[in-house]
């Protein structure tokens, strides 16, 4: 690791932030002959929780030059999604290849400790100087716009770093976002998590070993994820309403194991499995950042927005969100123009992109609607879905079959990005 004393006052991007988005946007912009310091509050390896992956990510996993990494690993691959209803009857499993039998239709289920490792190894080897340990107290904002941050290398002498432009990739702590109060909460997505990962659960054979199963819980209160790992783990975890979770019930672990014996699929597969983590928990984690980007400052990742995790869309937002950020962010370079309006053009790319997710976790969270009985009323539709569950949700047309689901459930308005010249207003507001 870089000692952050040889960093110069002064570099022209620095990121806060080394998960899958921070580690993502720095490397693309080292690859495009930037200057890049990226501060990471954590010493790697770290317990993470966003194990599954959308095929989609395949494209930006290339570019950062990781494929055969994930390839030579024994992370398993995952070929499809299925869901089971609160009584246990499985869908059809949506398989990707489907759409297209390409490398890119398989994915991985990845344990975070070692991708994201791997991730900001990748970083550093392609030029990022990556530090560790290093938190960001604050960005500092002069005469408006960005201007650098204050790093605390844990040696008790935090110190300000200039920046020509700061990327906060964050995550859940979404940095800028919560400081200029630009952050919306989704009312109708407070829920929270409950989750360990196990060691020896029941697995299907071949193809279906490295599947995601979503499994609702009885009297359709919550569900859970069943992601399988490598070395004979499972993640496994409950989501629910917050207060069904939370409210006058025990200790989490009490909670989980309540949760389980409520999903007798899951309990089965569950029986002969040993739990080899801790229990953890999050709370109110949907929500996005009215803009993407300021004067100075852009925001990737779950700095910018986190959906539910139903369809383990995190890390497809994350490494999307950093690629086009990034190509931003070279423009930005390229013409000496970093303002908000350069650096947050790839906003409403983005922001449309995670409308069509947001669609459809809405679509899921529906009573009584289910994509088996969608699928079968129309079959004309199957494919489209299987766009959106592998992450195929920058193109045209994609959204075409809201149209239809529409007249099944209540689809939410799309949350526009705000004008930006509200961004000179927040960025004053920030210095206070
Ligand atoms: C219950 C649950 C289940 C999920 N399941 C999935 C899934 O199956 N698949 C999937 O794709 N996604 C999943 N996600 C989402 C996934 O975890 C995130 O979307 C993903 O990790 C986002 O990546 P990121 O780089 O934006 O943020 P993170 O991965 O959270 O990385 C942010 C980094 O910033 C660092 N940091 C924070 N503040 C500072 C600071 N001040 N200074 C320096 N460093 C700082 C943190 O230590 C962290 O390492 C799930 C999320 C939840 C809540």
């Amino acid at each position: 690791m870089d000692p952050v004393e040889k960093i110069p006052s002064d570099i022209p991007v620095v990121v806060i932030g080394g998960g899958p988005a921070g580690a993502t946007v720095s490397t693309l912009l080292a690859q495009g002959g930037l200057a890049v310091a990226l501060f990471e509050r954590e010493k790697f390896p770290r317990f993470h929780i966003g194990e599954s992956l959308m095929p989609q990510t395949y494209w930006t996993l290339k570019k950062l030059g990781v494929l055969e990494k994930l390839r030579s690993s024994d992370a398993p691959v995952k070929a499809s999604v299925q869901f089971f209803s609160e009584s246990g009857r499985p869908s059809r499993p949506f398989y990707f290849f489907e759409r297209n039998p390409h490398e890119c239709s398989y994915t991985w289920q990845v344990e975070r400790a070692w991708f994201d490792q791997m991730m900001i190894d990748n970083a550093r080897e392609k030029g990022v100087q990556v530090h560790q340990g290093a938190a960001v107290r604050e960005v500092l904002f002069e005469n408006g716009r960005a201007a650098g941050v204050i790093v605390d290398a844990g040696n008790g002498q935090p110190r300000p770093i200039g920046a020509t432009v700061v990327v906060d990739a964050t995550g859940l702590s979404s940095l800028i976002a919560r400081r200029l109060g630009i952050q919306r909460k989704d009312p109708k997505l407070v829920k929270g998590a409950v989750f360990a990962h196990y060691e020896n659960a029941r697995r299907d054979p071949g193809i279906d070993e490295g599947a995601t199963l979503v499994l609702h819980t009885r009297g359709n209160r919550g569900w859970f994820w069943y992601i399988p790992l490598s070395r004979n783990r499972v993640s496994a975890g409950v989501v629910s309403a917050t207060r069904e979770l939370f409210q006058d019930r025990g200790p989490p672990e009490q909670v989980l194991e309540e949760e389980i014996r409520n999903c007798p699929v899951l309990e089965e597969r569950l029986q002969e499995a040993r739990r080899i983590s801790t229990v953890h928990v999050l709370r109110d984690f949907s929500y996005r950042a009215s803009r993407c980007a300021g004067e100075g400052w852009v925001l990737v990742g779950d700095a910018f927005g986190f959906l539910d995790p139903i369809y383990s869309s995190g890390v497809l937002l994350a490494l999307k969100s950093a690629e086009f950020a990034a190509e931003a962010i070279l423009e930005a370079f390229e013409k000496r123009d970093f303002s908000a309006a350069r650096l947050g053009r790839y906003g409403a790319r983005l922001a449309k992109g995670m409308e069509a997710i947001r669609k459809l976790v809405y679509a899921f969270y529906t009573p009584d609607f289910s994509f088996a009985n969608f699928t079968r009323e129309h079959p004309e539709h199957r494919e489209r879905l299987i766009d959106i569950l592998i992450g195929d949700v920058f193109k045209d047309g994609v959204t075409d079959i809201f149209e239809t689901m529409k007249r099944f459930c209540d689809l939410p308005d799309e949350i526009p990005l705000e004008k930006e010249e509200n961004n000179r207003q927040d960025a004053k507001s920030a210095k206070n």
